[in-house]
């Protein structure tokens, strides 16, 4: 009979540009023992984000780094199998931050209670998550758009960007998204409805967001940064707005690139630009929830999950995602 255990990936080193499998080790133990107080959940779907990059480094940022040997962070959303406080009981799912690991012990904060009737239970930590809110308040509440405006998103095809390009066209805006496939770049405008996208790594982006944003950029959602972001800040509208909400481009360089030498266009445009985290709007994440499901539920809002099974796969996921191999929001089931 197979005996239980709980498998965990730990930081094992601190990459040095892309990071590989020999960053990670993959142990197992006994499943953990729960004291007053605490809960025990089996995780069954894990999430794998490229903020996760960041805290494999050990440099100041607004999270705290991974140590050497300890559990990858991740959110997370599973069962719970045993409850020794009266908060939470046996059966319920809940969503939160567990880790790379099969089971957690958890104290219950940070935790969020999942009703399995509203969909899926693997969209809590996608498109009715972390990801969809993401890409609900950045664009929303920094873009501020208006119907008619031309609105580029980068990384359009990934967990984020196909959440801002569909609620861009629900908004009545013109959209174009840059992708690093022409696979990607078919999904968004045949599947998504896009106008347009770009394959930034095989186009010239300039000649081609000339092309096709004739009338200037209103609208930037930026989740890559470097030469693409170059090419859009050339080309914004007065007025026009700019979120950064990631560089991607940037979390695996080994040496830093140049930084943006064309603000002037900012100037000259009278734009904004504005980086924002997820975490500040928790106040009103119910809020994006409810329209986000109701999208979903009138047909308006659709989602792709890349999904790989088993966690001992997360490694190696993970880094295919952050080499742009995953199409959709990347996760892990693990049961
Ligand atoms: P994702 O788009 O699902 O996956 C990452 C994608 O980045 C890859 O598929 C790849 O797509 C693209 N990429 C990788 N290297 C690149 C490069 N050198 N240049 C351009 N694109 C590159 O990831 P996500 O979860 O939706 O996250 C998107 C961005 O949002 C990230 O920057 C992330 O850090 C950020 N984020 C921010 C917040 C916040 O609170 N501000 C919250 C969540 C996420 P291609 O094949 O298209 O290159």
């Amino acid at each position: 009979m197979n005996r239980e255990v709980n498998i965990k990936v730990l930081l094992a080193s601190r990459p040095i540009g892309y990071p590989t499998e020999k960053d990670f080790t993959i142990v197992e133990s006994e499943i953990p023992t729960v004291k007053e107080g605490q809960l025990l959940v089996k995780t069954d779907w894990l999430s794998l984000d490229p903020y996760m990059r960041g805290r494999m480094n050990n440099v100041k940022s607004y999270a705290p780094s991974v140590e050497i040997g300890d559990v990858m962070v991740g959110g997370a959303v599973g069962t719970i199998v045993e409850s020794r406080t009266p908060l939470f009981s046996v059966g319920e799912i809940i969503e939160g931050s567990f880790g790379w690991q099969s089971y957690a012990v958890l104290d219950g904060v940070g935790l969020r209670k999942v009703n399995p009737a509203l969909g899926p239970i693997q969209s809590s930590i996608g498109i009715l998550g972390m990801p969809g809110l993401t890409a609900y308040f950045g664009f929303l509440d920094v873009c501020e758009p208006k119907p008619g405006d031309t609105v580029v998103v980068s990384a359009a095809s990934g967990a984020v960007g196909q959440v801002v390009g569909q609620i861009a066209k629900i908004m009545g805006c013109r959209v174009i998204g840059t992708s690093g496939t022409d696979e990607k770049v078919r999904f968004i405008v045949d599947e998504l409805g896009f106008d347009l996208g770009i394959n930034y790594k095989k186009e010239n982006m300039g000649i081609s967001l000339d092309s096709a944003c004739p009338d200037g950029i209103d609208i930037y959602f930026d989740n890559v940064g470097g030469f693409v972001t170059d090419e859009v800040i050339k080309r914004i509208n007065t007025g026009a707005r700019i979120a950064i909400c990631g560089q991607v481009s940037q979390y695996n360089v080994t040496e830093p690139e140049l930084g943006p030498r064309n603000l002037f266009h900012l100037t000259k445009s009278q734009a904004k630009m504005e980086g924002f985290l997820i975490y500040s709007y928790e106040g009103r994440y119910e809020e994006g929830l409810y329209r986000l499901s109701n999208w979903i539920k009138e047909g308006k809002l659709k989602y792709k999950e890349d999904i790989v099974e088993g966690i001992r796969n997360a490694p190696q996921t993970f880094i295919g995602m952050l080499n742009g191999k995953n199409l959709g929001k990347t996760l892990i089931k693990l049961s």
